[in-house]
């Protein structure tokens, strides 16, 4: 069996080699050690290894387990599951980032919880590309929409895209996606120059190699830090 802390090295240095073979500064891509599923103490284990950003799916996981994580330094914790617009608020002032934003009414929801929490919330947009097979997530026109009327949700910075493509064995399959949506992040750059459009969340365990190749700022990686989940977790 290996350690955490083997784990957690091994994918530290996937991320690097990848990165560099890409032409691209490993510091650029931030691990988000997705720890659904898993309890406050095994969070702890990553923690005391040098782990400081974690990835929650649900909501209400994440209100018992942030405050029950014993460390001494501060960490940063990133909703990445679907977000219900009733739930914006708490989770405005639970996160650092938010993932996930699919509607106009979340966006805003957030946007107001921020504000009462006195932040500013980093979010993405999750995307919906034409052609995945599942379904959440914005499509072009509506994501146009939500951008163009950023500057209404002060609160909420929409700093990037997510991306939840479908699964594939063969992570070469889903190379087109993580291309498609870099590409359409590009776009929107340019559409949106008053927007800071830096980060892409885009790549799992099984396929965070090809999302760095293709521009992933953010990686969300669960099994090959923690393990295959005792239960399997919807979101
Ligand atoms: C669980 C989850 C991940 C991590 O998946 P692994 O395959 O375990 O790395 C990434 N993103 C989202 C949205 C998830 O729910």
């Amino acid at each position: 069996m290996e350690t955490m802390a083997e784990r957690l090295r091994q994918v530290q240095e996937r991320i690097r080699t990848a990165a560099l073979g890409a032409h691209r500064d490993p510091s650029e891509v931030r691990l988000v050690a997705v720890c659904k599923t898993y309890p406050a103490e095994t969070v702890a284990e990553a923690v005391a290894c040098g782990q400081t950003c974690f990835g929650e799916n649900k909501v209400q996981e994440a209100a018992a387990k942030i405050p029950a994580v014993q460390s001494a330094v501060r960490l940063e914790w990133h909703l990445v599951g679907h977000l219900q617009s009733n739930k914006a608020q708490r989770s405005a002032e639970l996160f650092d980032w938010v993932h996930s934003v699919d509607s106009l009414k979340v966006l805003s929801r957030l946007s107001e919880g921020a504000a009462r929490a006195g932040k500013v919330l980093p979010v993405l947009l999750q995307v919906d590309l034409a052609g995945e097979a599942t379904k959440a997530g914005l499509e072009a026109e509506e994501l146009e929409e939500i951008l163009a009327s950023a500057g209404q949700f002060p609160h909420a910075e929409i700093r990037g895209f997510m991306l939840l493509p479908p699964f594939r064995e063969d992570p070469e399959e889903v190379r087109p996606y993580f291309r498609q949506l870099r590409g359409l992040r590009d776009r929107m750059a340019a559409r949106f120059p008053g927007l800071r459009l830096d980060q892409l969340s885009m790549g799992m365990s099984h396929d965070f190699e090809v999302a760095i190749q293709e521009g992933a700022t953010m990686v969300r990686v669960g099994t090959a830090i923690f393990g295959s989940r005792p239960v399997p977790a919807s979101g």
